[in-house]
């Protein structure tokens, strides 16, 4: 039987309040995208998540659709519960999210209150959850009205299956207009999941950020260190086992010879400092103002372990 290292809250995790709420967050969090679904071993997922608990990491970010196979994320994250985290449940703030394709037929992608609800549900299911602290819109629908999903993050809390709402990815526009509507319907927005890191700055360019820490919502960055680019795991070539390797989101071809020159000179100021590339990335992403925490992925306890340095 597992049980969490009782030195979990003193070996150097640090928590911010999320925007203007009573929510605090780990610094760093921990995404399930990668590295947790039904096609890798269990044990190595067993042992990250618990590395990740023992290191006072205490948020855990999923989605229906993450494995590969969809929905099998959520899956390994509900036998975690039964095997190891049950106990621990009060101390674990577990996000989800609907948003893209998860199931066939017009019902089962988008934005509509009709899949997110059901979504919600089948995630519930998965996880062996009674409830998740944060659900989240995964995407902006341009086709559906505002209002529906945002109406169903309302209902959806209100209903007890989630605690918080956030939104992923939405534009700047939407955004406003969803802190709005989420505030005069007594649900406000927790916080906005975007992509922010050394080589993608566009949550500061297109003023999200600002948004977000000026109404007092929250911000977590997802791909913090863009899928591996911004650490030492391609300054030497593409190894076999390497994200790149084996998934379609990060290919070869982005490896162009202008990012690699890019990627070795950073890698060479964080050495300047006694640093690794990865701690420099998230530590920049920290230092923007109105960041709550950053949600890095993993494949071994290792890098998560080098990721934490970044709090040191
Ligand atoms: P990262 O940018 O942190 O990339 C993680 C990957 O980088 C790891 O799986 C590993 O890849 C490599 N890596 C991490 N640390 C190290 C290290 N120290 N040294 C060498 N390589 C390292 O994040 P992700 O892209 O995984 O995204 C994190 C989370 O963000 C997701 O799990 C998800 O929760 C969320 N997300 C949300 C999205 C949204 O639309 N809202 C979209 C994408 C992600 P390798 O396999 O090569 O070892």
């Amino acid at each position: 039987m597992y049980k969490a290292d009782d030195s979990r809250y003193d070996n150097g995790m640090q928590y911010e309040r999320c925007g203007r709420s009573g929510v605090l967050l780990p610094k760093v969090s921990l995404g399930m995208w990668h590295n947790f679904g039904s096609v890798d071993p269990y044990e190595r997922s067993r042992e990250i998540v618990r590395f990740a608990f023992d290191h006072g990491v205490t948020h855990l970010d999923l989605a229906n659709n993450y494995g590969p196979v969809y929905g099998s994320a959520e899956e390994t994250l509900g036998r975690l519960m039964d095997d190891d985290l049950r106990p621990y449940r009060d101390e674990l703030f577990i996000s989800t999210k609907a948003g893209y394709d998860m199931w066939p037929g017009p019902y089962g992608n988008w934005g509509s209150r009709k899949y997110l609800m059901a979504s919600l549900d089948q995630s519930l299911r998965r996880m062996h959850l009674d409830y998740v602290d944060l659900f989240y819109s995964h995407r902006y629908d341009p086709d559906t009205p505002l209002e529906e999903p945002l109406q169903a993050l309302v209902d959806i809390v209100r209903s007890g299956k989630a605690l918080y709402v956030g939104i992923s990815r939405w534009p700047l526009e939407a955004t406003r207009i969803a802190i709005d509507y989420l505030r005069r319907h007594d649900t406000p927005l927790l916080i906005y999941q975007g992509r922010l890191n050394m080589l993608d700055r566009e949550p500061i360019d297109d003023g999200i950020l600002q948004l977000c820490h000026q109404e007092g919502v929250g911000f977590i960055s997802f791909s913090p260190l863009a899928q591996g680019l911004l650490t030492g795991r391609y300054l030497e070539g593409i190894p076999d086992d390497s994200r790149m390797a084996k998934a379609k989101f990060l290919r070869p071809d982005m490896l162009t010879d202008e990012l690699m020159a890019q990627l070795r000179q950073w890698n060479d100021e964080a050495a300047a400092q006694g640093m690794s590339l990865a701690e420099r990335a998230l530590r920049w992403i920290l230092e923007q103002q109105g960041v709550t925490s950053v949600l890095v992925g993993a494949s071994s306890t290792r890098q998560l372990e080098q990721n934490l340095h970044c709090l040191a």
